[in-house]
């Protein structure tokens, strides 16, 4: 079923408010097995919302709008809808009970243009609010059907989850299951030549790869009548698809490399230690990131000067001087060092130039990672050439993960 969004708000306009609906609503129709077409997003202006939803309705069968239901006058959502679906309000009962007993609770005066929002478009399938005070409510007609939802994103999840998601349910005939694997070492391009065979000539189920900021994701994706049918359609997919690439899959459930690095040190009863220059803590503050960190990380440094070098993950300063801070070799015994001073399995540094400055001879986005575990040791260079300060850390942190990650996979 061809779908829109239109989120409503002057203040997304502004900038001020992100449209985390459209996301929100977007990935939950998708999984559905609707086709999201357009997100539209329009100010609180009842000519330009009109003119949205007509649009919305001339190329598309279901339209969900968010915001614009609430109790001021620039609130004109549910009155604009239902005008356009010629339909007139009345005052719904259950709702305008939930109203006076939300402000009883809350033991707050009830203002009298919060009557507004118990009206409802008279044949709409109401959605009571039980996280807030605007109901939501479907309406249908010709075969066009509108959902609209409150917008503070708690009520319109609520609401979403308690209502809304079932009753779109009833428009699927067919099911839509899809899986999101992750993948690292290989860039899109690549990925897709790998994959073409597959990809070349398939409508059930389908491939598409997505590019994320230093890995590749892809989604294998199938819509038949039944869950099971098209599970089984993704699960053989799935096979197929680890036979040619299956050495660069970390996750076969759209996880985050961070996730996956923690469970995999977990399971294998690992430590790990840190000492990072050029990120300053990023890499450490990803591993807490998740759930069951303090396991796998005991300690982590961060030695921005070649004293906190020497001092703290003990580098030898003959090293630093031959080589320099920013070098492999010091990589290499930055990790040897974080690991030995705090007796963990695996040891794993960053120096480099985050930029936008670097010192003569080098340039901002150089750096080596260095790792030790067991008797293995080694570094990689990385040379991204760009002088996006934060970008080059969060890139740095993504290749710590990875090697922590080929290391123990
Ligand atoms: P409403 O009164 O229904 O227009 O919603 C008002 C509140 O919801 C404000 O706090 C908005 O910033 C928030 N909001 C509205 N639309 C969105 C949206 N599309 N995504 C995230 N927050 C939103
Ligand atoms: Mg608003």
């Amino acid at each position: 079923m061809k779908t829109s969004i239109i989120a409503v708000g002057t203040e997304l306009l502004f900038g001020q408010t992100v449209n985390t609906n459209a996301s929100y609503l977007s990935d939950n129709l998708n999984h559905m097995g609707f086709d999201v077409m357009y997100h539209f997003v329009v100010g609180d202006n009842p000519e330009r919302l009109r003119a949205k939803i007509r649009e919305a309705f001339a190329d598309t069968d279901l339209v969900l709008l968010t915001g614009g239901l609430g109790p001021t006058q620039d609130d004109l959502t549910k009155e604009i809808v239902a005008e356009e679906m010629g339909a007139d309000l009345y005052l719904d009962e259950k709702a305008l009970a939930h109203l006076k007993s939300f402000f009883d609770k809350h033991g707050r005066h009830m203002a009298e243009n919060n009557l507004k929002q118990a009206y409802l478009p008279i044949g709409c399938t109401p959605l009571y609010n039980e996280s807030g005070t605007a109901p939501g409510f479907a309406l249908e007609k010709d075969g066009k059907v509108a959902v609209c939802f409150p917008g503070p994103p708690r009520e319109m999840k609520w609401l979403w989850e308690n209502g809304a998601r079932s009753y779109l349910e009833g428009f699927m005939d067919k099911k839509m299951y899809y899986r999101v694997i992750r993948t690292i070492g290989i860039g899109e391009s690549d990925l897709e030549m790998l994959l073409m065979p597959l990809i070349d000539g398939q409508t059930d189920p389908t491939i598409a790869t997505y590019a994320k900021e230093g890995e590749c994701t892809f989604r294998i994706a199938s819509q038949r009548d039944t869950m099971e049918e098209a599970e089984q359609a993704v699960r053989e997919m799935t096979e197929k698809v680890t036979d040619l690439v299956g050495d660069f899959i970390y996750s076969f459930d759209d996880e985050e490399l961070n996730e996956v690095v923690v469970h995999k040190l977990k399971e294998k009863n690992l430590t790990v230690a840190s000492a990072e220059s050029a990120t300053a803590g990023m890499f450490a503050s990803c591993i807490a990131d998740v759930p069951g960190a303090s396991d796998v990380m005991h300690s982590a440094f961060v030695t921005y000067s070649n004293e906190s070098k020497i001092k703290n993950v003990g580098v030898p300063a003959e090293i630093i001087e031959k080589y320099g801070a920013v070098s492999p070799e010091t990589a290499v015994a930055m990790a040897k060092g974080a690991r030995d001073a705090v007796g963990s399995d695996i040891g794993i540094s960053v120096t480099g130039y985050a930029g936008p400055d670097a010192d003569p001879g080098h340039e901002a986005g150089e750096a080596y990672i260095g790792y030790a575990y067991g008797s293995d040791s080694g570094f990689c260079s990385i040379n991204t050439s760009r002088n996006m300060r934060n970008w080059n850390r969060g890139y740095f942190t993504l290749r710590m993960l990875r090697t922590v990650y080929l290391l123990i996979k």
